[in-house]
């Protein structure tokens, strides 16, 4: 018996192939109909004998015929009409069934179907750097403008050959509008130049041949990839990788490295199941993993930190280069210090003038720059430390549509910023700290642009309660529209909510270095019961002062000062400490002059950090004095940890009738400060202090339970990007029968807060929308 179908199909089903593959599997089963994009997503009516249908609906599942990007998250069919005189399967590429959800999908890495080509010495594309098709390539880094078509990218100014545009317009063959296909007729080309830009070589082959040979003399290559510029150079070479510090100015943040397959990282990282999964996939991240003891890798690739951060090979390009012998390359971001990443030829030849020994350049134009993303393992579950290439524009999806278009600004430092648009969060790739100028200015373009391709109109836009970010006030400067402000710490949680689908209320667990708080003071360790419609302050860390505004969070002299202070009341004095402060901060009038703020309160402000106690605790240990990059000494602080050792400190909650419960932790500081005295290793007192930040989280997260018969908990904020404490805290959590949640895909850290501030913001709005409507 013939019959018809209307089936809607949901999910990430656009842009990826997913139309061409339809087509392929109706006409090999014989059956009739049309496929079309829509608002939702892709519409299929198809036409035949009912169990050649079921056979379609079983193949377009499965991951032989499924195109690999594709994720279907829905799939509705109803019977429909027989149309008597159609005779085949057609793909229909107009949008008159309405705009289509998104059209720009993310930079995808070489699939093993272009790989095998381009290593097949009878394929026209053998050997060929940018090889691509639909299933693979660059996306995102190459749109100008939708609707997402060849015109509108970067690839615009090569002329399709008569082979490539017969694969293009063939739809029945893997590159159907494919936007970046290419040869290497028709397509982009690469060069190698001298330090100077003064071409080398354009020839593909001797240009690959010549990079590698500089690499492995130890020498700087400046490389350009996907989503801009990195700056490569052998791992195995400490002299070199040396060079390339002082170069670029970073003298500490370790560098990511990358190889071309999961058995070279094992040289030098433990890599289990899970974690050779993530690094395998389409997106191909920078995972970071547990150093192997001994590992060849120069020092200075990864100092005073217990992992390295590895991808692999992503680009054709980089499969070619350690074709050549290379074993590992550390590539990191092409910037000096916290600039933007490089994208344009010209611009890598100014800036890098003086870092790089030679540039390995093309031609096609990188439209917009799009960090490596990086994640780890919490709870054996991959989370994300940065969101960005490979990951970005892929919307994350809400329970619930919003009414309206919503802006939502971020933070300022580590900015992403975000939109939400009916029931998809688009958020921002990793953007950087905005106080740079340059950052600042490319968050303002990078603002524009996507707004632009997901044609997002908002009136809406929420923003942070400081009246000091730049964010804050750039949402200010936005005419004719309605601010929302939300405060950092309800942000943090509700990205947590908003991620898993929930509203709330739960318990939320806040870790995190500053955000502004309702009352003025700097908060950081907070306990929020908080949903997408409210929050309140249940209890947090008792208050310290940090004298000297923003330099507090680099020179960890200030907390230290301030919280020895706190914890010895009129029994402290500088001279008792005279032995510590001789190694956190030896100029003794200096010393002198933060006492004396703190003393009088000059230029001090209240806080409840956490951050801040991991610098000081840091700082006692003599671990440094002096976060270079964020988090510096936090994380020297994990990394020494000596994970045998199960004792604590005490701390004290402390309940009184006018504040809320007050976390003390006057106590650990003085047992912490006998410990040194006694001659513990650093070692252990840093595996303390860690289980009493567990421990004392958890007392926090019972006591609220207790107050409100709550039972989830939500994780969120930068202090949780501390993979020894957020694990600890888990399984605590876990035994004491918690439900727990935290961020999977946005990061803890404040890449996270734009979402945060979009999920409530869409919440509230559409809570007004209804409550200001008529009663019957
Ligand atoms: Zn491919
Ligand atoms: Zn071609």
């Amino acid at each position: 018996m013939i019959k018809r179908l209307r089936i809607s199909i949901t999910g990430r089903v656009q842009g990826v192939g997913f139309r061409p593959a339809v087509c392929r599997i109706a006409r090999s089963l014989e059956l009739s109909g049309i496929v079309y994009n829509d608002t939702k997503g892709v519409t299929v009516e198809l036409q035949g004998e009912a169990e050649k249908i079921a056979g379609f609906l079983a193949r377009l599942q499965s991951d032989a015929d499924k195109p690999p990007l594709a994720v279907i998250t829905s799939c509705d069919a109803v019977d429909i009409p027989v149309i008597e005189s159609e005779a085949e399967f057609v793909i229909e590429t107009s949008d008159s069934h309405g705009a289509p959800l998104s059209q720009v999908t993310a930079d995808i890495a070489t699939c093993r179907d272009c790989l095998a080509e381009m290593a097949d010495k009878e394929d026209f594309r053998y050997g060929y750097p940018f090889i691509n098709c639909t299933n693979c390539g660059p996306r995102y880094s190459i749109v100008k403008t939708i609707p997402y078509d060849r015109p509108n990218t970067t690839m615009s100014v090569f002329e399709m050959c008569d082979r490539c545009a017969a694969q293009y317009t063939d739809v029945q063959d893997r590159r159907f509008h494919a936007q970046p296909v290419a040869c290497g007729n028709c397509g982009p080309q690469i060069r190698l130049t001298d330090s100077t830009g003064k071409t080398i070589t354009t020839q593909t082959e001797k240009v690959i041949t010549e990079a590698a040979r500089l690499l492995l003399a130890g020498k700087i290559v400046a490389i350009k990839g996907i989503g801009g510029f990195h700056l490569a150079v052998d791992a195995l070479n400490s002299r070199a990788v040396e060079r390339l510090r002082r170069r670029k100015k970073r003298d500490h943040k370790p560098f990511a490295m990358m190889t071309a397959s999961i058995e070279q990282i094992k040289e030098y990282a433990i890599v289990n199941g899970a974690a050779g999964r993530l690094l395998s996939n389409p997106q191909s991240p920078i995972v970071l993993l547990p150093k192997k003891p001994d590992s060849p890798i120069a020092p200075s690739v990864a100092e005073d930190v217990d992992t390295y951060g590895f991808l692999l090979c992503y680009a054709q390009l980089y499969y070619l280069l350690f074709a050549r012998n290379i074993k590992v390359l550390v590539m990191t971001s092409g910037n000096i210090s916290d600039e933007p990443l490089i994208c344009k030829n010209e611009k890598a030849l100014e800036r890098l003038c003086g870092v790089a020994d030679a540039y390995l350049m093309h031609d096609r134009e990188i439209y917009r720059q799009v960090d490596d993303s990086i994640l780890h393992f919490v709870d054996e579950q991959p989370a994300f430390l940065r969101r960005a290439r490979g990951y970005v524009p892929t919307p994350i999806l809400m329970k619930k549509s919003c009414r309206q278009d919503i802006f939502a600004v971020g933070a300022d430092l580590k900015n992403t910023f975000c939109f939400a648009k009916q029931n998809q969060l688009i958020c921002s790739e990793h953007i950087g700290d905005l106080e740079d100028a340059e950052v600042y200015h490319h968050y303002i373009d990078s603002i524009e642009h996507l707004r632009g391709l997901f044609e997002v109109e908002p009136k809406i836009v929420a923003c942070d309660l400081h009246p000091g970010y730049l964010s804050t006030q750039y949402a200010f400067s936005i005419p004719d529209v309605k601010i929302i402000q939300i405060q950092h710490h309800w942000a943090h949680i509700a990205s947590v909510l908003v991620e898993h689908g929930l509203e709330g209320p739960v318990i939320g667990l806040a870790a995190d270095g500053t955000g502004y708080g309702t009352d003025g003071a700097i908060w950081g360790c907070e306990c929020l019961i908080a949903s997408l419609e409210k929050f309140e302050r249940f209890s947090h860390l008792s208050y310290y002062s940090l004298a000297g505004g923003d330099k507090a969070s680099k020179e960890a002299v200030r907390p230290a000062l301030s919280l020895l202070r706190k914890a010895y009341g009129s029994k402290f004095s500088l001279e008792k400490f005279d032995w510590l402060f001789e190694r956190i901060e030896p100029d003794k009038s200096r010393l002198q002059m933060i006492s004396e703020q703190l003393e009088k309160g000059v230029n001090c402000v209240e806080t409840s950090s956490l951050g801040r106690v991991f610098d000081a605790v840091a700082a006692m240990l003599g671990l440094g004095s002096y976060n270079h990059f964020d988090a510096q000494l936090p994380m020297a602080l994990e990394a020494i940890i000596e994970s045998s050792v199960e004792e604590r400190y005490d701390f004290e909650l402390i309940n009184t009738a006018e504040k809320p419960l007050q976390l003390d932790l006057g106590k650990m500081i003085r047992q912490i400060i006998d410990d040194i005295q006694n001659d513990r290793p650093p070692a252990a007192i840093s595996a303390k202090f860690h289980n009493t930040i567990a421990a004392a989280l958890l007392e926090m997260a019972k006591a609220a339970r207790e107050s409100t018969k709550l039972s989830t908990v939500a994780l969120s904020g930068g202090v949780f990007c501390n993979r020894y404490l957020i694990n600890l805290l888990v399984n605590l959590l876990k035994q004491n029968d918690f439900v727990i949640l935290f961020n999977r895909n946005v990061p803890s850290n404040d890449g996270g807060i734009s979402p945060g501030q979009a999920a409530v913001a869409a919440h509230l709005v559409s809570r007004e929308t209804v409550s200001s409507t008529p009663s019957e």
